[in-house]
């Protein structure tokens, strides 16, 4: 029997629960994939929060995954039973070791890449890929700023930086993690557990402050992430690990300097077709060049999920984080 996580009310990590159940055979336009490894993200948190709500409940949960094709429904064209593959959007349902889904949101997944590495890169290095190519193309020698450096998204952004010759300046929440997004390619780091962090961009940029602002923390880093901007820069918030940014009076972005603002998402960056492969092109030719090295800093079981959950939300976990069916 197959089994899922989901959770029937919205609530902390213990309301998830695993229960059996019967993904049954893909229909037209889907694949029925047996999962390998499940990606954990932050966005799960939200989900099951509430702040990004679900449809109907109980639901199930996860985005990002990385398997073996079991079963192809009518209409697939591109894939076969036995294909390694790996998704990052499409419906709720990563958390389980059998799963049915639109192929439309399924890559194959290069033979140099494993499940556990596909599953800790393809959401959160999509996500680095349109963010540092698409939202703001960063150029070689420019210096932008971006929180969370230790984390999922964030090592892989100190990293991918790195190759683009872009300084990215990382923010971490201890000096161990500083650290670590030092060695994984930070051309410098902020401690924001004992620094200032606008008064470090400060110095770090000689007083010229930054055209790019990467922000995931959202509601607690919104002004301080706004103050590290010069004139004209563009503040890209892109996630509410601390909640979500509302309420904003427009008037801030003309006092701090006609600054720009968007608050981007990554399936408007891979709605296509031939962006989602773009995307992933770009992400595979990273990670397989040695460019970028995957960090799964941590692996719990798919049915210990409300474990990982809470050590997310602690902040108590580095780089990404892996669940095994
Ligand atoms: P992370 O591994 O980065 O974990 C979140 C990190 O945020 C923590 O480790 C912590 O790092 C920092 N943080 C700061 N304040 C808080 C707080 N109050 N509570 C919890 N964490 C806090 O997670 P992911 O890699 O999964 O995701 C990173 C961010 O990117 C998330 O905000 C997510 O929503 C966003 N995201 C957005 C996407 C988009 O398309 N818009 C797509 C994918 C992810 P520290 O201790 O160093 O401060």
């Amino acid at each position: 029997m197959a089994y899922r996580i989901q959770f029937e009310r919205l609530g902390g990590p213990e309301v998830l629960a695993r229960v059996d159940c019967e993904p049954g055979a893909p229909g037209a336009g889907e694949l029925r994939l047996r999962q390998h490894a499940v990606g954990l993200n932050f966005i799960d948190v939200y989900v099951r929060t509430g702040l990004y709500p679900v449809p109907v409940l109980p639901s199930s949960l996860g985005t990002e995954g990385a398997a073996v094709v079991e079963a192809v429904g009518s209409g697939v064209s591109g894939f076969k039973p036995g294909d390694r593959v790996a998704y990052a959007t499409g419906p709720l349902g990563a958390y389980g070791d059998v799963r049915v889904m639109p192929a439309a949101h399924v890559v194959h997944l290069p033979e140099g890449i494993s499940f556990e590495q596909g599953a800790a890169i393809m959401l959160k290095g999509l996500t680095v890929w349109y963010l540092l190519r698409k939202t703001h193309r960063a150029q070689a020698g420019e210096t932008v700023l971006w929180h969370a450096a230790a984390g999922g998204v964030g090592l892989l952004a100190c990293q991918w930086a790195r190759a683009l010759g872009v300084r990215l300046i990382g923010v971490a929440g201890s000096a161990a993690k500083a650290g670590l997004a030092r060695t994984h390619g930070a051309w410098a780091v902020i401690d924001s557990s004992r620094e200032n962090v606008v008064q470090r961009v400060l110095e770090l940029t000689e007083g010229r402050k930054l055209p790019v602002v990467y922000d995931s923390v959202g509601k607690a880093t919104w002004e301080t992430s706004l103050d590290c901007l010069a004139p004209f820069g563009l503040m890209v918030s892109f996630g509410n690990a601390s909640g979500p940014v509302s309420g904003v009076n427009l008037g801030i972005l003309a006092q701090k300097g006609s600054l720009y603002v968007t608050r981007p998402t990554l399936g408007t960056y891979v709605a296509r077709r031939d962006q989602l492969e773009e995307g992933s092109r770009e992400l595979f030719e990273q990670v397989l060049s040695g460019a970028v090295k995957v960090e799964i800093g941590q692996r719990f079981a798919l049915a210990d999920a409300g474990k990982a959950h809470a050590a997310l939300e602690s902040r108590a976990t580095t780089g990404s984080t892996v669940l095994v069916p």
